[in-house]
């Protein structure tokens, strides 16, 4: 099954995707976390993309299409992928339509957590003061809501068209968005 996580930065994706990984043995594909292992190796693509992080604006569609390509066969050995902040734009969901189709495979279904903007800053403000990633800082976090708000949210309504996606309450705590997550996933026909 490929499922993609879905929701806004601070919604909850990163910790929900890697709990489906430990008990679902899915592989979890993280762009961003693929940008700043990039960033740390000092690779050549970690220094084209540093000042992009660092502002909370988006790379470039072709970058990042081109990191889940790369790691698609490995997904696809392990049943499938959680696709966890990509697509970011209805370019990237294009490419990965047509990515998996190649593949014989399809994208089963979209769960967005939803999270209200005041407890999103507040979980933004505590990550920040608890791990100090320079882009949660308050001033371009501002700016990674805006790049979702601009450029993400035009995705609802393309899964939507699709029949795939479905909204869940992200407010809740992990192990209620998790219940929920597992009941959604429970009604998906792969
Ligand atoms: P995340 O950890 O998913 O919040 O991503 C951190 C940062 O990486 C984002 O603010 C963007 O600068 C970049 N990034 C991650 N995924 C994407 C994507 N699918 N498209 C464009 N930029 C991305």
């Amino acid at each position: 099954m490929n499922l993609i996580l879905f929701g806004p930065p601070a919604a909850g994706k990163g910790t929900q995707a890697k709990r489906l990984v430990d008990e679902h043995g899915m592989v979890q594909l993280s762009t961003g976390d693929m940008l700043r292992a990039a960033i740390a190796s000092g690779s050549e693509l970690g220094q084209k993309v540093k000042g992009v992080l660092d502002r909370g604006e988006l790379v470039t569609d072709e970058i990042v299409i081109a990191l889940i390509e790369d790691r698609l066969p490995e997904a696809e050995a392990a049943g499938g992928a959680i696709f966890d902040g990509f697509p970011r734009t209805v370019a990237q969901a294009e490419a990965l339509d047509a990515m998996l189709a190649g593949r014989g495979a399809k994208v089963d279904v979209v769960l967005r957590l939803k999270v209200d903007e005041t407890a999103l800053t507040g979980r933004i403000a505590k990550r920040f003061a608890e791990q100090g990633r320079p882009d949660d800082n308050p001033e371009v976090f501002g700016t990674r809501l805006k790049a979702y708000n601009d450029q993400t949210a035009p995705l609802l309504p393309y899964y939507k068209g699709q029949g795939k996606l479905v909204e869940l309450d992200g407010m809740g705590s992990v192990e209620a968005v998790a219940a929920d997550i597992d009941a959604a996933l429970g009604q998906v026909v792969k």
